[in-house]
C-alpha cells in the first residue's frame, strides 16, 4: 500500500495522462472529486463559446445556421462521442436531455417490438430513468413495468418483454453491469436493451457495437465535461434505424424540415431521433469540451481511474475505520467513482467541501467521490484523504453550518 505523499507524486510523474490536467481550468487549492456529477471546465470551451457568441450569434446571426454549420451540430457532436462508446459516427446524435432521450428510445423500442408490452428495469436506478418509464406506462395504458433486482433480471426476461433498460454504471454505488452478457440475454428473449451510459461515457471503455447493443443514452455534463445542463446523446444501432420511430415527431427529425410540409416523415438514420431546434450554445460548448479526449486511449483512463479509486479506498478505510463501504472493493466491478457510507454523511461532505475537497452526498448516507483521470492525480487523492482524516479527528463536521440542507446535494 502507498505509504506517503512522495509515492503518490512519483505515480503522478509516471502518469501518461498527467499532461491532460493543463487542458482544464481548475481552481487552485481545490480537489475536485465530482466530475461524475458535473465535469470540470475544459480551457477550450471559453474561447470557442466567446467566438460563437460574438461572431456566429452576434454578427452573423441567422446566416450561421449555414455558415457556422449550426444545423449539423447534433450529428457532428454525436460523431465525436461515438468513438468513446464503441459506436459508429452515424449512430449517435447529441440532443435534448438524458430524460427526454430515454422517453424517445423506450417508446421507440415498444414500437419495434409490437405485441410485447413489458419493460424490465431495476429498482434503485437513477430516479429519472424510473420516472420516465412510469410516465410512458401511464401514457400508453397497456404497458407493464417489471422492476426487478439484478439477480432476477434474467428470469424476468420472458417473451412478453419488449425492452430491458439498465444503467451501465450505477450512479450511487458505481456497480458496473456486464453489458455483453445482459444484452445477449435480452436478445435471446427477443427483447431490446436500452443502456443508460450517463456514468460510463468518458469514464470507461464502452463497446456498444461489440456487445451488439440496440439503444443507448447518456449525459453530456458528467465525464464528457459539456457544462451544466449540456445536451445529452442518444444511440440507435444502424440495423434498427430504418424502423425506429421517435414518439416526439418534431420538425428537426423530419426528412425535409425546410420543406415545411404538413405531414411528418422521419429523417434518415439516427437523425430521426431529433425533435426541436438544437441548443446551439450548449452543443458548441460540448463540442469544444470533447477535444480533451483527442488522442486519449480509454484504456489509460480506465486503468488510472481504477488505481485512483483503490488508492482512495485503501487510505480512507485504513485511516477512518468509522466509514462503511458503499461500493465494490474490486475496481473491475466499479465505474470511476467510489462510495463511503456514514450516518453523518451529509455534514461530513459539507465540511469536506468547505475545506476544498468537492464530492457529493446521496441520501441516505452515501459520500460519493468521482475520479476523473484526465484532471485528478494521485497526490490529490492523498491530500483529500488527509483532509478527511482531519475533519473526522477534529469532529469539524459537528459545526452547525454543515448541517443546513441545501436544495442540491
Ligand atoms: C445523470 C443521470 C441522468 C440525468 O438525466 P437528465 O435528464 O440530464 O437530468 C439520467 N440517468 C442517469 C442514470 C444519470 O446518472
Amino acid at each position: 500500500m502507498i505509504a506517503d505523499r512522495a509515492a503518490c507524486e512519483a505515480l503522478d510523474r509516471a502518469d501518461p495522462l498527467a499532461g491532460r490536467r493543463a487542458l482544464f481550468d481548475l481552481t487552485p487549492g481545490q480537489i475536485y472529486l465530482d466530475g461524475n456529477s458535473l465535469g470540470a471546465l475544459p480551457r477550450a470551451v471559453k474561447p470557442r463559446l466567446d467566438a460563437a457568441v460574438q461572431a456566429e450569434w452576434g454578427r452573423d446571426l441567422i446566416k450561421s445556421w449555414n455558415t457556422a454549420d449550426w444545423i449539423n451540430l447534433p450529428a457532428r457532436v454525436g460523431a465525436k462521442i461515438a468513438p468513446l462508446i464503441g459506436a459508429a459516427p452515424d449512430e449517435v446524435i447529441a440532443a435534448d436531455s438524458t430524460s427526454v432521450n430515454i422517453f424517445k428510445l423506450a417508446a421507440g423500442a415498444l414500437k419495434l417490438r409490437p405485441g410485447r408490452k413489458v419493460i424490465v428495469t431495476e429498482p434503485g436506478n437513477f430516479p429519472t430513468d424510473l420516472y420516465i418509464l412510469q410516465g410512458l406506462r401511464d401514457l400508453m395504458g397497456d404497458v407493464e413495468l417489471r422492476v426487478v433486482e439484478q439477480a432476477g433480471l434474467e428470469a424476468a426476461l420472458t417473451d412478453e418483454v419488449a425492452l430491458l433498460l439498465l444503467t451501465h454504471v450505477h450512479y450511487k454505488t458505481g456497480r458496473v453491469h456486464d453489458m455483453a452478457r445482459l444484452t445477449a440475454q435480452a436478445h435471446a428473449a427477443g427483447a431490446l436493451v436500452l443502456w443508460d451510459l450517463s456514468h460510463s461515457a468518458g469514464a470507461l471503455a464502452v463497446d456498444l457495437s461489440g456487445c451488439g447493443a440496440d439503444l443507448a443514452v447518456g449525459c453530456g455534463y458528467k465525464y464528457l465535461n459539456g457544462g451544466p445542463g449540456a445536451p445529452a446523446f442518444l444511440f440507435v444501432a444502424k440495423r434498427l434505424q430504418a424502423d425506429f420511430q421517435s414518439p416526439l415527431t418534431g420538425w428537426m427529425g423530419h426528412a425535409a424540415p425546410f420543406a415545411f410540409g404538413d405531414d411528418y416523415a422521419p429523417a434518415k438514420g439516427v437523425l430521426r431521433g431529433l425533435c426541436g431546434t438544437p441548443s446551439v450554445l450548449g452543443l458548441t460548448a460540448l463540442e469544444a469540451a470533447l477535444t480533451v479526449f483527442d488522442g486519449v486511449d480509454m484504456a489509460d483512463i480506465r486503468a488510472k481511474s481504477m488505481v485512483l479509486g483503490d488508492l482512495f479506498l485503501d487510505l480512507a478505510l485504513a485511516r477512518c475505520p468509522e466509514f462503511g463501504l458503499g461500493c465494490s472493493r474490486d475496481a473491475i466491478q466499479r465505474g470511476s467513482q467510489v462510495a463511503l457510507t456514514h450516518p453523518q454523511g451529509y455534514p461530513i461532505m459539507q465540511a469536506l467541501i468547505h475545506r476544498g475537497v468537492i464530492g457529493d452526498f446521496r441520501a441516505p448516507d452515501v459520500l460519493r467521490f468521482g475520479f476523473t483521470p484526465l484532471y485528478v492525480g494521485y497526490a490529490d487523492v492523498w491530500d483529500a484523504v488527509e483532509i478527511l482524516v482531519d475533519i473526522m479527528a477534529n469532529e469539524q463536521w459537528r459545526e452547525a453550518r454543515f448541517h443546513e440542507i441545501a436544495a442540491v446535494t
